[in-house]
């Protein structure tokens, strides 16, 4: 995002929005949502039962853990609704995410994760210290013998997702965006938690999602999940959803929402400007600029997606000899 980019989208979003949530993953204290609710006064917001109908021994995370969140509870969803978003939603996002989370070692339950492609010549993986990539590849390693630093390449072999569908994994963003949001919304976005709930068909040509990567060291400290909501009367989506995990920003409005439903009627053709949110690095982030795009995420069929990684070394540095004490027999 260059200055130019960042000042007309800041604008775009102070003019038309008001945060209406702003939770970060990582916080000395858990934020519970509502908050200092007894196990006894649950309501699950999106099955609509309580105690002993169903139960609520869980702990539900708002946002999935595996993009970092290890804060933000629902106390309001009960344990049988967060096993069917976990295996519905939450699992094809977390396919499809997978890669990035690896290569930028987003902090999940399980700590660091790791990738591995399904001929096994690249994984990424945690050392402990830091991210350690294994890449077999004879030319690279030649290149690689002879080469100064900086030094850029790309992967060469096929680094691919498991299957997963793109419109299920859209979901689990809609899911954590009914999570976060105050009670004073549902009514209002209680045709999402109906398509959620799968009590309600609602198809969509184009489900836009826009994600972003912000290039160097980012720690889990800026992970964090923002909804906006509209004050204007203009014709634009009532609620965006803005989730940050590490160097990736993914963002997408609130289809079919009470609110939208009159402006979204009287519109013949309905068309959506996408503006991508400002970055909460600001315009001259000094590891490079950001760089994004706009994806329909409305397909409902399995799929496999290929994944293209740069990567710089700056900095060469001679490993002590492997220990021989195998071979000295
Ligand atoms: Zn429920």
């Amino acid at each position: 995002m260059n200055e130019e980019q960042f000042e007309q989208s800041k604008k775009y979003y102070d003019e038309n929005y008001d945060i209406l949530v702003r939770y970060p993953f990582l916080h000395k204290t858990k934020i519970q949502i509502p908050e200092n609710l007894s196990r006894e006064q649950r309501l699950c917001r999106f099955c609509g039962k309580t105690s002993p109908e169903t139960s609520f021994r869980n702990k539900a995370h708002a946002v999935p853990e595996f993009l970092g969140n290890r804060t933000i509870i629902l106390l309001n969803e009960c344990d049988e609704c967060n096993r069917s978003f976990a295996s519905w939603y939450e699992d094809h996002l977390g396919k499809w995410s997978l890669f990035a989370r690896s290569m930028t070692q987003t902090l999940s339950k399980k700590g660091r994760p790791t990738y591995k492609n399904e001929s096994g010549t690249f994984s990424a993986r945690s050392n402990g210290q830091g991210l350690e990539l294994r890449i077999d590849d004879k030319e690279l390693q030649q290149r690689l013998a002879t080469a100064e630093a900086p030094f850029s390449f790309g992967l060469p072999m096929k680094v691919e997702s498991q299957p997963f569908i793109k419109f299920n994994a859209a979901k689990a963003i809609l899911k954590a965006a009914c999570s976060v949001c105050p009670d004073s919304e549902l009514k209002d976005i209680q045709p999402v938690i109906e398509m959620l709930m799968k009590r309600a068909q609602m198809t969509l040509s184009c489900f836009p999602v826009l994600s972003r990567f912000t290039p160097g060291p980012i720690d889990d400290s800026v992970s964090e999940i923002v909804i906006l909501k509209r004050k204007t009367d203009l014709p634009i989506p009532t609620y965006w959803c803005i989730i940050q995990y590490r160097n990736h920003r993914l963002q997408t409005f609130l289809p079919f929402v009470r609110s939208d439903q009159s402006w979204m009627k009287k519109e013949e053709n309905v068309s959506l400007k996408l503006i991508h949110y400002p970055s909460r690095f600001g315009p001259n982030w000094e590891y490079g600029l950001e760089t994004g795009k706009y994806e329909d995420w409305s397909c409902i069929e399995s799929e496999t997606i290929s994944y293209q990684a740069s990567i710089q070394l700056n900095q060469f540095v001679k490993m002590p000899p492997a220990d021989s004490s195998d071979s000295s027999t």
